[in-house]
């Protein structure tokens, strides 16, 4: 098989380096290997012949689908005038006539055809003037290598392809002169033992039956073979990284339980451990007394108390001699962090900083040096924690939060701050689908916050419509006249800035007006950040008793008297983005409203989403419909191996099983031949090496 990635396409017959070029430029195919692995994104059905006269007589058209019909022409006649001069050949098989139409390339396809030959017609009939048509039909002549049967191939193209003359068709004939061509024992992609063990199709059949399949079952089983070698190389790919992470880096070792951790447990923590929690906190110690670097992500609802489980594990790398940090993506999120975390370890004598890009530069100049005598225990902060000038005396343990807003290469910074990495954990309030958590984040180890903490009156989110206004503000009322707090928030879409933010100043306005007896607070992603912080700091304090905003208060903010959202144009935003943003509200004891509007006319997809809003507030089932209904989308940003940008067949949110097996087949493949050097993985070995091979070569070219 491997040897077709040399072969070009340019020397298939009908291909010259013009079309080969094309075929280069518009779908990326430049080797026979490549045109065999262009799959179908359709089928066309050929598997029953129709008789004409038992042509199902629908009253609508469109459901009648392409179908195939074999018979013989018995005349051709060329009718009417300009736009509408048409060739039409007069079809029979027996047991009826049928018109089959041409508006274009008339005389070419009048010398194609004659009467006489026996020819398959595949299109979708018509009736027309009483009688059944079909138009711009594939004819094939019978018994020709083209009459294949069965179900065939139907090939995405690109506009300008098409201007060139290159069909559906023509593709399916260039595959098939290179299926023709192959010699009968094809090399194999994957290795015989996973062939075996999970009984899949080995590729001599798949790489036919994929473009040409008997019937619906072959297809099926040709699928999921490619989609196996796919997710499977994404997963050894994955895997092999980890792996070699951890043998190249050793971690220290947190085995000892001090007094630190075990007073904050007794003297300082107002509530019980919810059960995950405590599971959560297992897991972490398991792998900071291992020996081994810890890079674990915790995923945990927001409001689920991941910061608790980022305190006790912090404290644990006090208890043994080291300091800890705590990274969050903006101020605001730094300075609440700095405020829980202080307050709760206060009596303990744990010695807690801030540094963030505002910190003067004294208080700067003491933190250094208090970092590198070891007097400061924990320092939370900003991106300002990884400048080079930050140096820890024995930094053991790093947690970042909210981690879609760092990328890997800025954790990558924060391990080369010592000769040993420190412990990374990970904290995201974004539930990420397992199958895709897997994929995208496979090289962390994954901890599930999956309860929330006692006494949480779920948020009732509600749908309402630009004529519901007047009701909704009503509602709001009551809430500030209970002495709550409201946000209202803007979606800001880059595109479209300016409208946006006019959209957001007239909301603003009308709000003071429709309130005038409270403060209106108002922040947006431009405002310089000093008066950022001001607009919200006084929402925090209570002062302003609204925030209108844009989705800048996305991220962690923290005021538990807020108990109404109301969320402008909710329409525009993601369900993942929704929830974050809902996630701000029913932080106290009270219950809390999340209000969504919208216009009024819905696709019927976007009601389907906003209405799944108002029945679940369970994070895990909101982000897997995100994915069945908008894909991985931006994930895909993130991700450490760069093959999932070659998935063709698999479908991450479709094929969850399969993420699952073909992981764990990875893993055994490793941990019995972690080098893949054995004889029997060297088919894997070389096939991992061509795929890691290519998407190197794409991401120089990019
Ligand atoms: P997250 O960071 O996961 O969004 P936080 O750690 O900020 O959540 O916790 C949200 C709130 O829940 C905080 O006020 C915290 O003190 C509280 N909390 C955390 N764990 C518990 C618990 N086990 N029982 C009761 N309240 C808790
Ligand atoms: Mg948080």
């Amino acid at each position: 098989m491997n040897r077709l990635r040399n072969r070009d396409v340019m020397y298939l017959k009908a291909v010259g380096p013009a079309r080969a070029k094309l075929l280069n430029s518009e779908l990326g195919i430049h080797s026979y290997y490549d045109l065999l692995h262009h799959f179908p994104s359709n089928y066309l059905d050929r598997t029953t012949v129709y008789r004409i006269a038992d042509l199902p007589h629908a009253t609508d058209d469109a459901a009648i689908p392409a179908i195939q019909v074999k018979g013989q022409f018995v005349s051709f006649a060329i009718h009417g005038e300009g736009a509408k001069r048409r060739l039409v050949g007069l079809l029979s098989d027996g047991s009826g006539l049928m018109e089959v139409v041409w508006f274009h390339r008339i005389a070419d396809i009048r010398k194609a055809y004659s009467t006489g030959n026996r020819y398959v017609v595949f299109g979708k009939p018509n009736v027309f003037n009483g009688r059944w048509s079909m138009t711009h039909p594939e004819i094939d002549t019978e018994g020709s290598a083209n009459d294949t049967g069965g179900l065939r191939g139907v090939y995405p193209l690109s506009e300008k392809l098409r201007q060139r003359n290159v069909t559906s068709k023509t593709i399916f004939l260039l595959i098939n002169q290179v299926l023709n061509s192959l010699p009968p024992n094809l090399s194999e992609t994957l290795p015989s033992s996973i062939i075996a063990r999970y009984n899949l199709m080995p590729i001599n059949e798949a790489v036919k039956a994929i473009h040409n399949p008997k019937n619906t079952e072959e297809l099926a089983r040709a699928r999921n073979r490619f989609k196996w070698e796919e997710l499977f190389y994404l997963q050894l790919d994955i895997q092999r990284f980890c792996r070699n992470r951890a043998s190249a880096s050793g971690g220290f070792v947190f085995n000892h339980v001090g007094q630190y951790f075990n007073r904050f447990y007794k003297e300082c923590l107002p509530f019980e451990l919810t059960g995950a929690q405590k599971r959560v906190i297992r897991e972490i110690r398991r792998d900071i007394g291992s020996g081994k670097q810890m890079n674990r992500l915790l995923q945990g609802d927001v409001g689920s108390g991941k910061t608790l489980v980022a305190l006790m594990s912090m404290l644990l790398a006090v208890d043994n001699g080291y300091q800890a940090c705590l990274m969050a993506p903006t101020e605001i999120l730094a300075s609440q962090h700095f405020d829980t975390i202080s307050k709760m370890v206060a009596e303990i004598g744990i010695n807690v900083k801030l540094l963030t890009g505002s910190t003067p530069q004294k208080a700067r100049d003491i933190i250094h040096e208090g970092l590198q005598n070891g007097a400061i225990h924990i320092l939370i902060g900003t991106h300002a924690l990884i400048e080079d000038n930050v140096k820890f005396r024995n930094i053991g343990l790093a947690v970042i939060d909210e981690q879609h807003r760092f990328g890997v290469a800025q954790r990558a910074r924060l391990w080369s701050k010592n000769t040993t990495p420190p412990h990374v954990l990970v904290m995201t309030a974004t539930p990420i689908p397992r199958t895709l958590a897997m994929t995208v984040y496979g090289d962390l180890d994954l901890s599930i916050i999956d309860e929330l903490p006692p006494g949480r009156k779920p948020i009732v989110t509600l749908l309402r419509h630009d004529n519901n206004r007047m009701e909704v503000y009503r509602a709001i009322g009551r809430q500030l006249r209970e002495g709550r707090q409201v946000y209202i928030v803007y979606p800001l879409i880059e595109e479209n800035e300016k409208l946006d933010l006019r959209s957001l100043e007239e909301g603003y306005e009308t709000i003071c007006e429709t309130f005038r007896d409270y403060r209106v607070a108002y922040v947006h992603g431009k405002m310089k950040p000093a008066e950022k912080d001001y607009q919200m700091g006084i929402f925090a304090s209570g002062e302003a008793r609204i925030m209108v905003a844009t989705t800048v208060i996305e991220v962690g903010v923290n005021v538990p008297n807020a108990t109404t959202m109301v969320i402008e144009n909710a329409e525009r935003f993601g369900l993942s983005q929704l929830h974050q943003l809902r996630g701000r509200v029913g932080r106290g004891g009270d219950q809390s409203y999340c209000i969504l509007m919208s216009k009024q006319q819905l696709s019927k997809n976007t009601r389907q989403r906003l209405t799944l809003m108002t029945q679940t507030t369970d994070g895990f089932v909101i982000a897997e419909a995100d994915l069945r209904m908008r894909g991985p989308g931006d994930m895909e940003g993130t991700m450490q191996s760069g093959l999932i940008f070659n998935l063709k067949v698999a479908n991450l949110s479709k094929d969850g099983d399969l993420v699952e097996l073909t992981r764990s087949a990875a893993i055994d493949m490793l941990n019995s031949d972690p080098n893949l050097s054995m004889p029997e993985n060297q088919v894997a070995a070389r096939q991992l090496g061509f795929l890691t091979k290519r998407v190197a070569d794409w991401s120089r070219i990019s």
